[in-house]
């Protein structure tokens, strides 16, 4: 396939050697130039501007650090993607992008009846480099069928999520729940060294555990969240509430702040308030919805 790649670094140097290995025929872009010398070494040809990256593309790919540089890239002055890129052609953004951005350019390209997607990627620059990457698409499926087999050659989890703005929610969703994620294990972590526990006596209870075999994603979302199933008590709510309740309370007596499990412990007083404490645990998820406006369910889970 005739490629455009433009961002060639951390991220997008690697993916782009890849789809050059793969075989495809490409033409790249960075404001460094030095960022290409890997990339022209290896066959593929440079172009000065973005228009010129996908003048003669069947795929134009950004890999760009967001959305300002995204916008930029796509419809900045007579340089950008759209001033070149041919009817047919299609650009797909690997940045992590915002859905409402991407969701724009989409329909600024659709006028000029240009396809585009969203395809943010996850992995690191290990995955990266071994062509191993997740890749969260959004738009078009028929697009997205068609430019599948490139996107294989930089991930090996490539799948389709919905219209276009869905592959960019996804990463956000995912990104947000790492991120948060790594506070709330810095909050267990000290609680439990400055308790008198090794960091690696910690780290092994907490993997052989129920919550580090996986369990919240593999089970109780599809089988409990999903179908809303709070009435099968298999750890009820009462004592869930009390388990955190001792945490905090260990916490105050060593003098350890714990600003997300606090968080935590009063939504579950405020679904002690709301009658669910003889439910399952699993029943404080209603306390968000309740404050979003949304039910998080899919009766078709397995
Ligand atoms: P990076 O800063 O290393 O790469 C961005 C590249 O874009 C740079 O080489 C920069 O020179 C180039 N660039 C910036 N503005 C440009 C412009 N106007 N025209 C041409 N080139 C331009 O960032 P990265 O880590 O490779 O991340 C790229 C994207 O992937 C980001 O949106 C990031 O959030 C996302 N991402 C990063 C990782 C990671 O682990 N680094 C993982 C998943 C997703």
């Amino acid at each position: 396939m005739r490629i455009g790649f433009i961002g060639l670094g951390n991220m997008g140097g690697p993916m782009a050697l890849n789809l050059i290995k793969a075989g495809h025929s490409l033409v790249v872009n960075d404001i460094r130039r030095e960022m290409a010398d890997p990339h022209l070494a290896a066959g593929a040809k440079w172009a000065d501007t973005a228009a010129d990256v996908a003048r003669d593309a069947e795929l134009v790919l950004t890999s760009l650090p967001g959305p300002k540089e995204v916008e930029q890239v796509c419809l900045g002055g007579e340089n950008g993607i759209i001033h070149g890129i041919r009817k047919g052609g299609v650009y797909a953004d690997l940045s992590t992008n915002s859905p409402t951005v991407v969701r724009r350019l989409h329909g600024v390209f659709a006028e000029k009846g240009i396809s585009m997607l969203d395809t943010p990627v996850s992995g690191g620059t290990p995955g990266a480099r071994a062509g191993t990457l997740s890749i969260m698409v959004g738009g078009d499926e028929a697009v997205y069928n068609k430019v599948k087999p490139a996107l294989d050659n930089i991930g090996d989890k490539v799948a389709y999520y919905g219209p276009i703005g869905a592959g960019s929610v996804v990463k956000l969703v995912h990104n947000m729940i790492g991120i948060c994620t790594l506070q709330l294990l810095a909050e267990g972590f000290t609680l439990g060294v400055k308790a008198g526990v090794s960091p690696q006596a910690l780290l092994t209870g907490v993997q052989n555990g129920a919550y580090g075999q996986g369990l919240f994603l593999k089970a109780t979302m599809p089988r409990m969240i999903f179908k809303g199933n709070f009435d099968h008590v298999t750890f009820a709510l009462k004592l869930a509430r009390k388990d955190v309740g001792l945490a905090t309370e260990l916490a105050r007596e060593i003098g350890v702040p714990m600003p997300i499990a606090n968080l935590v412990e009063q939504d579950l007083l405020e679904a002690f308030v709301h009658g669910l404490a003889e439910k399952d645990s699993t029943a404080a998820f209603t306390i968000q919805e309740e404050r979003s406006g949304v039910k998080v369910r899919d009766n078709s889970a397995k």
